[in-house]
């Protein structure tokens, strides 16, 4: 099982990571593909203009229809992906053209010229097309595959009669092997290249947002959170709390048992807190012995007594060496339309309070 799993993971490094990772992996993905997608569109249609000019010169038959199609029809729908490219909220129309297309353009192709002696001249429309799709386009391999395997099939249908002699047949089909085959190969690699850099950007952002001594979020990440359910806040009118904590006479247990010891008190603290709190609570380390709480949908008063227990396991907690310690707590509950600054201030008014007031003590301004 292990080793089927390592393989599985070699093959998709998303394997077995959660739907809402490989969800997040899919938005980003797409809007990677978005710049690819409008410059290979924009391209494409001059390529189509070219070729709509020159096939009017060499082409006896079917003149007018040919076009329609390949001066007209083709270039719209690629201006039209183009165009749309620069609108997000279009994106699925966007993509649906785009996955739709190829297969119409091959069934064009082989209406205009399968049973003709210039087939074998139009032919390379049809291996392209496939390479397209799959290398160039900037359709997801998932989308690609689905493109190109409905192309090979119009493409099979028709050309599997008897139109074209044995020999010509078989070229015909190693080309049509080898390009979906080259194709598929390169949008699969690409694929597993970029999820692997999105696992990676991930866990890169996830370290930037880590208090590295204690786990918690740092300073940086917490006051994002606090940002954020300000402006829930601000929106929903729904309250929410802050509280500063700051562990009492910390500089003693440096002074006694060293900044190991210290170190090691932080982090059972920390513990202490993240275990102490609902999930939907964020818990972060300021810096220093210094802490903050984000509570959301919580009011003065309901903070008050979620630190009233959290105090109470503190206070009941043996720390490695010093055994008790406690710590000051200030409560203050976000006023609607306020500064976060205002907040913070509040709060570290409160938590200065707590410690005038004689430490180990909880206060709400
Ligand atoms: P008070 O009750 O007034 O808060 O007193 P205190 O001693 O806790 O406050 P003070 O701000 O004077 O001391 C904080 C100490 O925390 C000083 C500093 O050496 C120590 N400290 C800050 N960051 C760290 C750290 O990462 N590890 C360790 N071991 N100590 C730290
Ligand atoms: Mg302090
Ligand atoms: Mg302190």
């Amino acid at each position: 099982m292990p080793l089927f799993n390592a393989l599985a993971r070699s093959l998709d490094p998303l394997h077995g990571a959660q739907a809402a990772t490989r969800q997040a992996f899919d938005h980003w993905y797409r809007q990677a593909k978005i710049p690819q997608i409008r410059y290979v569109a924009f391209l494409t249609m001059a390529l189509y203009l070219m070729y709509a000019a020159i096939e009017q010169n060499v082409a006896s038959e079917q003149v007018s229809a040919r076009f329609i199609v390949h001066g007209l029809m083709v270039p719209g729908a690629l201006l039209a992906v183009g165009l749309l490219s620069f609108q997000p909220n279009r994106q699925r129309t966007m993509f649906a053209i785009l996955t739709v297309a190829p297969v119409c353009t091959a069934a064009a192709n082989l209406h205009f010229n399968f049973g003709t002696p210039l087939f074998v001249h139009y032919a390379p429309e049809l291996y392209l097309n496939l390479m397209w799709t799959f290398a160039v386009s900037g359709l997801t391999l998932r989308q690609a595959l689905a493109t190109a395997s409905a192309s090979v099939l119009v493409i099979l249908v028709v050309t599997l009669g008897h139109s074209l002699e044995p020999g010509m047949q078989r070229l015909h089909l190693i080309w049509i092997l080898a390009s979906f085959s080259f194709g598929l190969l390169s949008a699969f690699l690409l694929e597993r290249v970029h999820k692997r850099m999105f696992l990676h950007q991930d866990s890169l952002a996830l370290s930037a947002s880590i208090d590295s001594l204690t786990g918690l979020w740092n300073r940086a990440r917490t006051l994002h959170f606090l940002a954020e359910e300000a402006a829930r806040a601000d929106r929903y009118g729904t309250p929410f709390s802050v509280v500063l904590i700051d562990i009492d006479h910390f500089k003693s247990v440096n002074d006694t048992h060293g900044h190991a010891a210290g170190d090691s008190v932080l982090r059972q603290f920390a513990g202490l807190l993240r275990d102490g709190v609902r999930v939907v609570d964020r818990v972060g380390r300021l810096g220093g012995e210094e802490f903050l709480i984000v509570l959301p949908q919580t009011d003065a008063e309901h903070a008050e007594q979620a630190m009233q227990a959290l105090q109470t396991r503190i206070n009941g907690f043996s720390f490695d060496r010093v055994q008790r310690k406690s710590a000051s707590f200030g409560i203050a509950e976000y006023r609607r339309g306020e500064s976060i600054d205002s907040l913070m201030e509040r709060a570290d008014q409160a938590m200065y309070r707590a410690k005038a007031n004689g430490r180990d003590r909880i206060e709400i301004l």
